[in-house]
């Protein structure tokens, strides 16, 4: 048995030693990346609930290695996070993702994710200040996506960063909502200009009533606060005549669309026609 045991903590201790140098080596081309270009863009469109009008896009971080490897975001953010590298690497996001929306002609509103780490920095406002005018990005067609993880640090402090940007012109929306543990005392904090439905919800929908009510009640909950509610990851008809029927704000999803590069033709009047 005690041999056994040796070989199991052996086994265990080479298991993390490889998952710490696998870590390190991602690090490594993290960094890499950002001097390299490997990164990119993709835009997912957002649409009125009632009309299909388009509203706007969500910007979308995507590395694509020198061997063509697509690493997901889910993996690489939090790498970046740990690292620090997001302040760079967020930096470039916000710079790319106004310049490449000044050169529309169409007044579509661009959603930017910000990290928690982000925000802890001091300099964002003046940063964002300084984007928009290098860009000349109006700053109304600028919406900034934070999760409530960014407020439980320091409320305070995140809730007066807030503010600042507010007062810069843009917009803030809460996205994931409904995930954590804090979103409602997340709401009474600060004044968001959107709800954005976490997808969790809509993948439920078809599981059982559970996820209609819950729906059903964030959307009075908007209307009640007079926030609008976006739905994420809409990607059936039923779906969306559910939430149109209940009177949903917007929506996003592969239904609409998948993110795709600006440079797509279609991007530039996506006509959805699922309305
Ligand atoms: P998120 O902010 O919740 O972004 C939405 C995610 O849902 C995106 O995944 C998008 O591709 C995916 N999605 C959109 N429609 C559907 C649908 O109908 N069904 C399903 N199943 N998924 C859908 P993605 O691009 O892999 O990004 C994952 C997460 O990585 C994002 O979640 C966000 O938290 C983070 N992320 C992405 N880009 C950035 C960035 O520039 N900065 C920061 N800080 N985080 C980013
Ligand atoms: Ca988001
Ligand atoms: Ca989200
Ligand atoms: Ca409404």
């Amino acid at each position: 048995a005690k041999a056994s045991l040796t070989t199991d903590v052996c086994f265990y201790e080479e298991e993390m030693d490889k998952a710490v140098r696998e870590r390190r080596r991602l690090v490594q081309q993290l960094r890499e990346a950002l001097d390299q270009d490997q990164f990119s863009l993709n835009w997912q469109v957002q649409a009125s609930a009632e009309t299909g009008e388009v509203t706007g896009y969500e910007v979308l971080l995507r590395w694509i290695q020198p061997d063509g490897t697509f690493v997901s975001p889910a993996e690489f953010i939090p790498l970046a996070e740990e690292s620090g590298l997001i302040l760079p690497i967020g930096e470039w996001v916000l710079r790319k993702a106004c310049a490449e929306a000044a050169l529309w002609e169409a007044p579509y509103k661009i959603a930017v994710n910000l990290s928690p780490i982000q925000l802890g920095h001091v300099d964002l406002p003046r940063l964002v200040h300084q984007i928009l005018m290098e860009t000349g990005l109006a700053p109304h067609r600028l919406e900034l996506e934070i999760t409530e993880t960014a407020m439980i640090a320091d409320l305070d402090r995140t809730t007066h960063i807030l503010r600042q940007l507010k007062l810069l012109g843009v917009s803030i929306a809460m996205d994931d909502f409904g995930t954590g543990y804090s979103s409602l005392s997340t709401l009474r904090a600060f004044p968001f200009d959107k709800i954005k439905l976490d997808r969790s919800f809509m993948s439920e929908l078809d599981g059982g009533p559970q996820s209609a009510a819950i729906i059903r009640a964030v959307l009075a909950l908007g209307e009640s606060l007079d926030i609008p509610v976006l739905a994420e990851g809409v990607e059936t008809l039923e779906q969306l005549s559910f939430l149109r029927d209940q009177g949903c704000d917007e929506v996003q999803g592969y239904l609409l669309g998948r993110p795709k590069p600006v440079a797509d033709s279609q991007l530039q009047d996506e006509a959805l026609t699922m309305w």
